[in-house]
């Protein structure tokens, strides 16, 4: 199935300059959501993965149905003060500024292999980050998924030496 026709491009949001992917057209599309999703299910047997972990929004998306599929667990990563009990945090780089990016201590077990989920690969900050998280809970990153990766921006230099699934290329 070719999964780009399903991608909306969207000039100039959410500012001047920028090509934005919009994923909620393959989304709302249940062939394609299901085949995109059946993807990833298949690289992460190839994995033998124990727990999928996402940042928010978007790779709770991605990595959800992926869980279920496996019938594995599912662990969120959010922005600061959203998480209920005692997290660890990781603060990193914006074009302006810094964010924070929490997860609850006890997510994920010491040694269990870990895929992590998003929509799109940029800069590779995000997911960087969340390799650090799951990295201090003593998680084995296994694998990362991406349904689209924008290759000018050269997330995967930042994110050498970890296996990257990607299903779309701009
Ligand atoms: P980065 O940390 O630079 O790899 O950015 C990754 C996050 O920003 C992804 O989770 C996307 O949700 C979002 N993002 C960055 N660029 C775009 C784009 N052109 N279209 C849609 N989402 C984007």
């Amino acid at each position: 199935m070719d999964l780009k026709q399903y991608i909306t491009i969207v000039p100039d949001f959410p500012k001047p300059g920028i090509m934005f992917k919009d994923i909620t057209t393959l989304m709302d599309n249940g062939p394609a959501y299901k085949y995109a999703t059946d993807q990833i299910v298949q690289y992460a047997r190839e994995k033998q993965i124990d727990i999928v972990v996402g940042p928010e929004a978007r790779g709770f998306i991605i990595g959800c149905p992926v869980a279920y599929a496996l019938g594995v667990g599912f662990a969120p990563v959010r922005k600061e003060g959203k998480l209920p009990r005692e997290v660890v945090r990781v603060e990193y780089g914006l074009e302006y500024g810094t964010d924070v990016l929490t997860m609850h201590k006890d997510a994920i077990k010491p040694g269990q292999r870990v895929l992590i989920t998003d929509d799109l690969l940029a800069t590779g900050g995000t997911m960087r980050a969340t390799i650090d998280l799951v990295e201090q809970l003593g998680g084995v990153v296994a694998g990362l998924a991406f349904l689209i990766e924008l290759t000018e921006l050269g997330g995967r230099k930042k994110l050498e030496g970890y296996d990257i699934l990607t299903l779309m290329q701009f």
